[in-house]
């Protein structure tokens, strides 16, 4: 499958491209995970990308763009892909469709994962995320917690509350994806594209991607 997954911070979309990904061996392509690995290594990107991440803000396009550019043509994405986090503005989501297009590409759909804005808030001030950036795993200290306190059921690591998950941050966070990133919702229903769907629970927006990809 090729889709991209909207959606506010704290929609889901990580949780739900983990669950597809397993279904048939498309890769996620999480631009934040990614990001966060380059901060964590220290590297250029990761220099540069920084400052933006712990206030909040969006990361320039160029930048994105040149990580997408190169992973998109990296050769697990042959089976498909998820793309979560990616695009989150309108000059993104036109760059994407130029992209996509030079690499004989086309995108099955573009879901909405669709939250109540008090669900997002308490999601968001209750998440916890695996430090090790080869892993990243999620969980919520209420409803999805580690079988041991703190420690990453899956690799062993650290589980931290992120840098970008402080109330101000998270404030911040939405309000840049109010303004930048919901007209996307609108940009791929234009385009045909858009599947939105109720999401609070992740078994049924699952089973909703996977009844709209078989019709
Ligand atoms: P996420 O894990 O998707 O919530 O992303 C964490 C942070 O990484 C965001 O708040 C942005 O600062 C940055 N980021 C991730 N993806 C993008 C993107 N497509 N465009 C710009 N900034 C991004």
């Amino acid at each position: 499958m090729k889709i991209i997954l909207l959606g506010a911070p704290g929609a889901g979309k990580g949780t739900v491209a983990k669950v597809l990904t397993e279904l048939d061996g498309s890769v996620q392509i999480s631009t934040g995970d990614i990001l966060r690995g380059a901060v964590q290594a220290g590297t250029e990107l990761g220099k540069k990308a920084d400052a933006f991440m712990k206030a909040g803000d969006l990361v320039p396009d160029e930048l994105i763009m040149d990580i997408m550019k190169s992973r998109l043509q990296e050769p697990d994405c042959k089976k498909g892909f998820l793309l979560d986090g990616f695009p989150r503005t309108i000059p993104q989501a036109e760059a994407l469709k130029t992209l996509l297009s030079d690499l004989g590409l086309t995108l099955d759909m573009a879901v909405s994962l669709e939250v109540p804005c008090e669900e997002i808030l308490n999601r968001l001030t209750t998440r916890r995320t695996c430090e090790n950036s080869a892993c990243q795993a999620i969980y919520n200290v209420r409803s999805s917690p580690t079988k041991i306190e703190g420690i990453c059921d899956k690799c062993g690591s650290k589980v931290v509350q992120r840098e970008d998950e402080t109330e101000e941050a998270i404030s911040r966070r939405l309000e840049t994806y109010n303004e930048k990133t919901a007209p996307l919702i609108g940009y791929y229903k234009e385009e045909g594209l858009l599947m939105p769907v109720e999401a609070t629970v992740t078994d049924e927006v699952v089973k909703a991607i996977q009844d709209r990809l078989k019709s």
